[in-house]
């Protein structure tokens, strides 16, 4: 029955009259922080109210509407009803979240994409950044003519754009790294099964470090049970969507649930360890709360104090992960306070806010190591917040390693991606992203292995790569970080094979440069055994 009226509505003015008559509809479904459990998103997902079947999800028709060119009309109304309803959402005076609009690759090849969603962000009087697209792999992996281009139009104008369902296709994010994107959504079908199946576990855990390497934000789809959040808070997934929190409802439903403020209980996020906590060191008691604004929305517990030596006591009283001072105080410089704090409080990720004017001072305090970033003033909301998250992330990577010590670290995924990045080709610019590891007490086994100059591979017991440095992403031949793949997948067969086998061994292995003689040791480390560490000896040296 639905076949015959999709075949109806493409015809003459079918689709137009029944979009007129109301048998569209498009409902909404939340997506949550992690963090701070509130809606910071809603996805758009339309609904067909068929005369006759009732109301149709879009698996249904969505195919068949994109056969008979139907998906770029019904996709433009979407676009155009999302936006509107954001616009009425704020101008009642609620809270606006992210809309997201899922798009077909033929919306892409009419030509007229970004004039669409510029009328549509402009007739729903919405700034660009309330519209997130979400765009299939397949569409990325076809490299449409003009796609890369109308991507970076719709970004330069401010609209997000994220892949939906990553993990179903055949991109990796290392591909995904030449488009403007801003979050990847994890498939569900990685999610279901994510609370027993060690694969997809950590399959997960290393698409998440990964997109935060790339400064990407993850979603992880079709969560339906507290096991599946609580696996994924724990792993730092950024926000999630499915059933758990709610089904797909319609637009009246979601301005309730908006209204009421419905939000995921703390108890369910503090998973996370502690809850993360920062202390703002500014005289200008404005600016103080300019910035206790902007960093509540991400769920931080916050301290503050009026001049640095206020500060100094509040970290005597409490844990704090990250300071972030101003560095023109009267009594002592913001720089100062920080060289302080570096000693007495190590662990803590130290930041500056200063103007340009200061950059002198505040250039020999990074080069210290007592500053892991500084930030200018006035600054940028979202850049801030983003520098914020990230020095966070630098703290519980820090603390993960100390804490697990730094030989077990090698079978942990999340860790050694991030410090494996961190050591090789992705050393950021100095001045801005200097990082706190550079202090002895951090310096890991990882730090090690990448200095002594072997091509050293380290495989977790789901054989999933977890470390490799410079040198064996060269002996290889690979242009990208191999951490994070599987290692059948990407080592040549002998050494695959090899390394799943979990003994110690020797082997021969004829690289395209070199001839390397290829030790193999499992790690049976307490609690973490059936990893297997690989070292290759270029066969002049292993003569010696
Ligand atoms: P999607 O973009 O991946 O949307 C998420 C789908 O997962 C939705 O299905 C949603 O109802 C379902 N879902 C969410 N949470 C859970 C969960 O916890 N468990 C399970 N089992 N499912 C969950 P829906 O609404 O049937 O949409 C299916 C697909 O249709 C969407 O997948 C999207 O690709 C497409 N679609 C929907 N609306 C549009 C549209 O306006 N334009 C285009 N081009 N495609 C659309
Ligand atoms: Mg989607
Ligand atoms: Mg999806």
């Amino acid at each position: 029955m639905t076949d015959l009226s999709i075949k109806r509505l493409a015809r003459n003015d079918g689709l137009r009259v029944a979009l007129a008559r109301g048998e569209f509809e498009v409902f909404y479904q939340p997506k949550v922080s992690c963090l701070s459990g509130a809606i910071v998103g809603v996805e758009a997902l339309v609904r067909w109210h068929h005369p006759e079947c009732g109301l149709v999800a879009p698996g249904e028709f969505i195919p068949a509407f994109e056969r008979l060119h139907l998906i770029e009309p019904l996709g433009s109304w979407v676009l155009q009803e999302a936006c509107a309803q954001v616009g009425r959402w704020q101008a009642a005076g609620i809270e606006s979240p992210v809309v997201a609009v899922n798009l077909s690759a033929h919306q892409f090849e009419s030509g007229e994409l970004v004039e669409q969603v510029r009328q549509a962000i402009h007739a729903g009087a919405i700034a660009p950044d309330r519209l997130e697209l979400e765009l299939t792999e397949s569409l990325l992996m076809r490299h449409v003519e003009g796609v890369v281009q109308t991507l970076a139009q719709l970004h330069d104008f401010g609209v997000r754009l994220s892949v939906d369902d990553f993990g179903t296709g055949y991109s990796s994010l290392a591909y995904l790294k030449q488009f403007p994107l801003d979050a990847v959504k994890i498939d569900r079908s990685f999610i279901r099964d994510i609370t027993a199946d060690p694969d997809d576990a950590s399959i997960t855990r290393a698409i998440i470090t990964m997109a935060h390497q790339l400064k990407l934000k993850v979603i992880a789809e079709g969560v339906e049970t507290e096991g599946q959040l609580k696996l994924l808070v724990a792993n730092q997934c950024d926000e999630i969507q499915g059933y758990y929190f709610s089904r797909p409802i319609p637009a009246s439903e979601m301005e309730s649930m908006l209204r009421e403020k419905r939000c995921l209980a703390q108890d369910l996020l503090s998973v996370r360890q502690r809850q993360r906590t920062i202390l703002i060191v500014d005289d200008e008691q404005p600016i103080i709360n300019a910035l206790c604004r902007l960093l509540r929305q991400d769920g931080y517990s916050i301290l503050c104090a009026t001049n640095a030596m206020e500060g100094l006591e509040i970290l005597a009283k409490n844990e704090v992960d990250v300071v972030l001072s101003d560095q023109r105080m009267p009594g002592m410089m913001g720089v100062e306070f920080l060289r302080r704090v570096k000693s007495i409080h190590p662990g803590t990720v130290r930041m500056v806010l200063s103007g340009y004017a200061d950059l002198q001072s505040v250039t020999d305090a990074i080069n210290e190591g007592a500053i892991y970033k500084y930030i200018t003033k006035p600054w940028d909301r979202d850049r801030l917040r983003s520098l914020v998250q990230d020095a966070f992330r630098q703290k519980e990577l820090v603390d993960e390693t100390r804490i697990g010590g730094a030989v077990p670290a090698l079978v942990n995924a999340g860790n050694l991606q991030i410090r494996g990045r961190f050591s090789s080709h992705h050393l950021p610019p100095i001045r801005e992203e200097r990082s706190a590891e550079a202090e002895p007490t951090a310096l890991s086994a990882q730090d090690v292995l990448g200095e002594l100059g072997l091509p050293i591979i380290g495989i977790d017991p789901q054989g999933t790569i977890v470390y490799a440095n410079q040198e064996a992403q060269s002996a290889l031949g690979a242009k990208e970080s191999l951490c994070g793949y599987s290692a059948a997948q990407v080592l040549p067969g002998a050494l695959a094979l090899w390394a799943g086998v979990g003994r110690c061994r020797e082997t021969r292995w004829q690289g395209t440069r070199a001839a390397y003689r290829v030790l193999l040791r499992p790690m049976t480390l307490p609690g973490h055994a059936g990893g297997t560490l690989l070292v290759l000896l270029p066969e002049a040296e292993a003569g010696e």
